[in-house]
């Protein structure tokens, strides 16, 4: 079912796995989860793609499992420096295993990139007028502003630009301050952008991720929420917990406050995922 139609009837619950770099042992731990998400009701899954598809195959299988399973996939493909045949191949296949939903992205250029890096598709918006029509497509938004984009505004614009080029529903890069979401939503609308914005949660559970997160997409991690893992990183019980915790409080007012759905990375782990919505089972209940 094509997630815009979803989107249309309800809220949406969500959760992002990504291809394990070995398969074997790990592709079947990786199934065992997406078995436990269905649990959960998930209305998609979306399965992350290496960039410039040096995981193609391996996303695209896991998608095809997805479908199989009869959950919904969202399967992500990055142009970067693809080329038309490239994306034509991961297209086909993607078709050929019934998947319906495509998350259109241009994917993280190298440090040292040469000019023709991305010749093809040097901006998501390209992949999104290439593939046209062939899927459901969603794209990827920033409550903070994309790293190489001055301000917020100019962000938003290309934003803007994506939902021109087809984009049906956007999802948002993982933020810890609420307020930068609602912020986007507020401005994107003003400047006409209409479709769904899905606020994208991560919980951060191990104190080591706060640099990561910072360097992987600079977002900011309020006072008080760091003041607390400053204070117990040493404790992996008591980060988890504060961690869980802090995610369930970030979901309880981005419902409240209206999000059209909540899309939890989980990184491929069940067990957070299961702890999360076990602790909102009536929030759940009542609003999707
Ligand atoms: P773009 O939309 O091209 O944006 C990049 C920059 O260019 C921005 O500053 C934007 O404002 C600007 N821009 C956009 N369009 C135009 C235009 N037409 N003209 C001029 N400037 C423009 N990475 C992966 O490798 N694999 C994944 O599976 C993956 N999944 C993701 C899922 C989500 C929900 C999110 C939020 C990110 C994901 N990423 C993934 C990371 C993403 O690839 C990077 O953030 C990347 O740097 C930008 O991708 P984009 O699609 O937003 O690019």
């Amino acid at each position: 079912m094509r997630i815009d139609d979803i989107l249309r009837k309800k809220r949406t619950l969500s959760f992002e796995v990504f291809p394990p770099k070995k398969g074997g042992e790990e592709k079947a731990e990786l199934i065992k989860t997406i078995e436990k998400l269905r649990n959960l009701r998930a209305d998609f899954i979306s399965v992350t793609y290496g960039a410039g598809g040096s995981n193609a195959r391996d996303a695209t299988e896991i998608s095809g499992c997805i479908k199989a399973m009869g959950i919904e996939p969202l399967a992500h493909i990055t142009g970067g420096p693809s080329t038309p045949a490239d994306i034509d191949r991961v297209a086909g296949e993607l078709k050929k295993l019934g998947v319906e939903n495509v998350l259109a992205l241009r994917g993280d250029r190298p440090a040292d990139f040469a000019e023709d890096y991305c010749k093809h598709f040097a901006h998501a918006t390209d992949l999104l007028t290439y593939l046209g029509d062939s899927f459901c497509l969603g794209a990827a938004c920033y409550p903070e502003g994309h790293t190489e984009c001055e301000t917020l505004r100019d962000d938003i614009v290309n934003l803007k630009k994506k939902q021109d080029r087809g984009a049906k529903f956007l999802i948002t890069q993982i933020f810890y301050d609420n307020s930068y979401y609602y912020r986007l939503c507020h401005e994107a609308e003003r400047m006409g952008v209409t479709v769904p914005i899905i606020p994208g949660v991560m919980p951060l559970i191990s104190a080591k991720n706060i640099s990561r997160i910072k360097s992987m997409c600079g977002s900011a991690i309020p006072l008080d929420f760091r003041n607390m893992i400053e204070t117990y990183s040493s404790n992996p019980l008591v980060m988890r917990e504060i961690g869980i915790n802090y995610s369930v409080y970030q979901i309880i007012d981005l419902i409240a406050k209206g999000a059209p759905g909540i899309h939890l990375y989980i990184m491929n782990r069940a067990d957070t995922a299961i702890e999360i919505c076990g602790r909102l089972e009536n929030v759940f209940h009542e609003l999707f």
